[in-house]
């Protein structure tokens, strides 16, 4: 059998989305494969979150009880074990943050290929995965030969599993090696304007160089206010300094999925476009007609967001 092993994410005693996008990612390897999908959840309110991560689709959840937090060197030893018994062909992890931190160790210490940020994924005898290249400009097709295979995969490709499964919960043996457990986290600062997390927003209302001038930013901050939005932005207005890094949307900032993304004065650049695609409803205000952004957006206003901006405003107060 070909079977998946998915490892899961987790902050501060939430599941990311990523754990529910993994799953459908898992899912369809498993289908193309003819194999199950395991899921793994390594530390943190690990029972909890096993009931939360029981989808549709998911044969089986593994949880592993140590420490709250991720800690790169038992994340290693964690996905070692498990792979050593449950001889899955892949392991799947986040292309996060986290998961950019331990798969290559992870991949290094199992002798696996690894294919990072993969979009898109075949399996028959080989493995043929989907990359971007040029921010997002180009596609690639990686094929990878091998028997198993790590590969990790970007978030907000594969949508969020749903409904509720019928998994196996079972606690996995494991004890770490404290010998090999070369980091602590001690604790967490907040970077920036505090806990914003634009990758988890619903709505979000971002502003790109349109705005003009940084004097300008309470008019946006209004009608942030009136629409309960998250603000976020282009990385124009993060490299001018108006706004904190975690508010950049793009290649080099966040990815975000919101239900729905109002662009204000964002061209559309593919760096940008990058960040933002798998929104659900993307709206565009912008004077320039052939802006890029336009190709995209479900709802399109052409005009000035000095005008625009007050009457949306006006009508959400
Ligand atoms: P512009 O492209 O200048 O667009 C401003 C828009 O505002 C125009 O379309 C204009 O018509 C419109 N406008 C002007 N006045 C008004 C008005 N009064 N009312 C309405 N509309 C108006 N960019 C990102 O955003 N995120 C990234 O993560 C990112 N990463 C990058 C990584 C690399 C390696 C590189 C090379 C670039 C990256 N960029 C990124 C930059 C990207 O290429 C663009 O330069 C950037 O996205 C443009 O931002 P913008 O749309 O705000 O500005």
């Amino acid at each position: 059998m070909s079977d998946v092993l998915a490892i899961t994410e987790h902050r501060r005693g939430e599941l990311r989305d990523e754990s529910f996008e993994i799953i459908s990612a898992g899912r369809e390897l498993a289908d193309d494969a003819g194999g199950e999908l395991h899921l793994a959840v390594i530390s943190g309110n690990v029972d909890s979150f096993a009931d939360s991560l029981n989808r549709e689709g998911v044969d089986a959840v593994h949880t592993v009880e140590n420490g709250e937090e991720f800690n790169h060197d038992v994340y290693v030893q964690a996905v070692e074990a498990l792979y050593n018994d449950l001889a899955p062909t892949f392991v799947l992890m986040p292309n996060s943050v986290n998961g950019l931190d331990y798969a290559p160790a992870v991949a290094n210490r199992l002798d696996l290929p690894l294919v990072t940020d993969v979009i898109g994924f075949e399996y028959d005898e080989t493995l043929t995965t989907t990359r971007e290249m040029y921010g997002s400009k180009v596609e690639m097709t990686v094929e990878v030969e091998g028997d198993q295979f790590a590969v990790t995969t970007r978030g907000a490709e594969w949508p969020e599993a749903e409904g509720v499964g019928d998994a196996e919960i079972s606690a996995f043996d494991f004890e770490v090696d404290e010998s090999d457990v070369r980091s602590t986290v001690t604790g967490f600062e907040e970077v920036g304007s505090g806990d914003v997390d634009i990758s988890e927003a619903e709505f979000i209302v971002s502003i790109g160089r349109g705005i003009e001038e940084e004097e300008n930013l309470p008019l946006i901050e209004d009608l942030v206010e009136a629409t309960g939005a998250t603000l976020a932005s282009s990385r124009p207005i993060v490299d001018n300094g108006w706004l904190p890094k975690n508010r950049q949307v793009g290649q080099s900032g966040a990815q975000v999925t919101p239900q729905v993304y109002l662009a204000i004065g964002i061209s559309g650049a593919v760096q940008h476009v990058a960040g933002m695609k798998g929104a659900e409803t993307i709206i565009a205000v912008n004077t320039d007609p052939n802006a890029p952004i336009f190709d995209i957006a479900d709802y399109g206003v052409v005009g000035d967001l000095f005008e625009v901006v007050p009457e949306l405003i006006e009508q959400f107060s």
